[in-house]
């Protein structure tokens, strides 16, 4: 804390780490070796960085621009970009240190990173969105590259910024590498990419329920956000049987007792994504329930998928979650329990899911299609699904082995902790002191 000052998010993501792998490192003290701890919570670099750009109105803003390169030990730096006002460099340093691990889980060959912007892109025009994203990509591109660094999507930067992102960096650069996933089908994207972190969390989420016999079939399942995760979570989890209740936004919730169906699924992503409306004009669209203001965790439902952003479900919406009998907890969105919500539902015997594990689907995909770029392949949408979904499946497997207690139960925060860090420090020790 005192190296990090003002970096609560950066904090709270190593202490959860940290108090799960204490105990396994006790039993394996080669891993203190070396001042391997203290390496691994520093990023090998930082660069942050001005972003000037023009406005509709001729009015020149500027912006705080970040690139966080956490860990090569295992492959290029990997991770999005988010850009949204609550950027600050905490939140990108806990997202690219939990991208480390994260990106160990999938097996692929992926080191950590995150960046972005404190841009907001809520009210801006589509052309001050490319401005934007061409200014931000004048700077980053000196420091990404196919085996230097690949970024991606995330919060407030889809499709389209990925887009115009891409599109500059290869001008500059005078390469088509593969410099960005998240890329359009029209020029080197993976198909599924779009859905793999929605699907993949409820892939993860249905090998949570196996263990105790149950199956996403007639279960109530409640999804916060309305973006890119929570879309494909509603919509994967819609196909396996489930009644999705509820999405969100930052204004509010939709409270829908019907259940979602694909009609009203498809007008969701008409208004989101389409345009870029607000869960309030979904609302106005189709006549379901709209409580502005509220999270949607007083809803009682079996299964909660938070696929938002940070810290938006705490302690007493866990204890409300459990008061009305939920059965499992996946987190779509990276950190989106407190870690004593997280704590709560572990000692709840909720089957609990931290996001670097059931939110990995997305990163995976992104590494797919890198080894699709690199061998100039497309491969079709039941291989790459098929994959994700065996990612998935694996990903599981090595969170039951490794967080399997003395009475049989697991802790999945235990288990993606210990598998993702004994793979980066095994890298990291091969590798030397660097
Ligand atoms: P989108 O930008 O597509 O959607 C974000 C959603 O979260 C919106 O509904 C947004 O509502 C809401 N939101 C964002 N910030 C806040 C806030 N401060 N308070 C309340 N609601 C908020 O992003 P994604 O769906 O891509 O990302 C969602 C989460 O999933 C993030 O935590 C991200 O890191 C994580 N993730 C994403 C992956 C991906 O492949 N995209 C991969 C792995 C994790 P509003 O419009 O009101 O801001």
């Amino acid at each position: 804390a005192r190296n990090n000052p003002h970096q609560p998010e950066f904090l709270q993501a190593v202490t959860e780490v940290m108090e799960t792998l204490w105990p396994f490192i006790e039993k394996n003290p080669r891993y203190a070796d070396q001042a391997l701890l203290e390496r691994l919570v520093e990023p090998e670099r930082v660069v942050m960085f001005r972003v000037c750009w023009t406005d509709d109105h001729g009015q020149v803003q500027v912006n705080k621009g970040y690139r966080i390169q956490h860990s090569m030990a295992i492959g290029p730096y990997k991770g999005g970009l988010r850009f949204h006002p609550s950027v600050t460099l905490s939140v990108l340093k806990f997202l690219a240190f939990e991208q480390t691990f994260k990106n160990a889980l999938t097996t692929l060959p992926m080191g950590g990173g995150k960046g972005g912007s404190d841009f907001d892109p809520k009210g801006k025009s589509p052309a001050e969105v490319m401005r934007f994203c061409q200014a931000f990509a004048s700077e980053l591109f000196r420091h990404v590259g196919a085996d230097t660094d690949v970024p991606a999507g995330d919060i407030g930067v889809g499709g389209r910024e990925v887009g115009y992102i891409a599109g500059m960096v290869k001008k500059l650069s005078n390469r088509a590498d593969c410099v960005l996933t998240g890329k359009g089908l029209a020029f080197g994207g993976s198909l599924i990419r779009p859905e793999a972190t929605g699907y993949g969390c409820v892939y993860f989420a249905q090998e949570m329920l196996k263990t105790r016999g149950r199956g996403f079939e007639g279960l109530r399942v409640s999804v916060s956000g309305s973006g890119n995760v929570a879309q494909y979570s509603v919509e994967k989890a819609m196909e396996l049987g489930a009644k999705v209740i509820t999405v969100s936004d930052s204004s509010g919730t939709i409270i829908d007792e019907e259940g979602f169906t694909p009609e009203k699924l498809a007008i969701l992503m008409e208004v989101k994504n389409r345009l870029y409306g607000r869960v309030s004009d979904y609302a106005a669209r189709t006549g379901v329930k709209f409580e502005a203001g509220v999270r949607p965790w007083h809803v009682p439902v079996d299964v909660a998928l938070p696929s938002a952003t940070q810290n938006e479900l705490d302690d007493n919406d866990a204890l409300t979650l459990i008061r009305n009998g939920v059965l499992c907890v996946a987190e779509g969105a990276n950190m989106p329990c407190t870690n004593e919500a997280a704590k709560t539902f572990e000692k709840a015997g909720v089957l609990y899911a931290p996001g670097k594990a059931s939110n990995a689907g997305g990163v995976a995909t992104s590494g797919l299609e890198m080894s699709q770029n690199a061998i100039r392949l497309s491969w079709s949408r039941e291989e790459v699904d098929a994959k994700l979904l065996g990612i998935m499946q694996n990903i599981h497997g090595v969170c039951v082995e490794h967080g399997k207690r003395a009475d049989g139960s697991v802790s999945y925060i235990a288990g993606a902790n210990i598998a993702g860090f004994a793979k980066v420090a095994d890298a990291m020790m091969a590798q030397g002191v660097i």
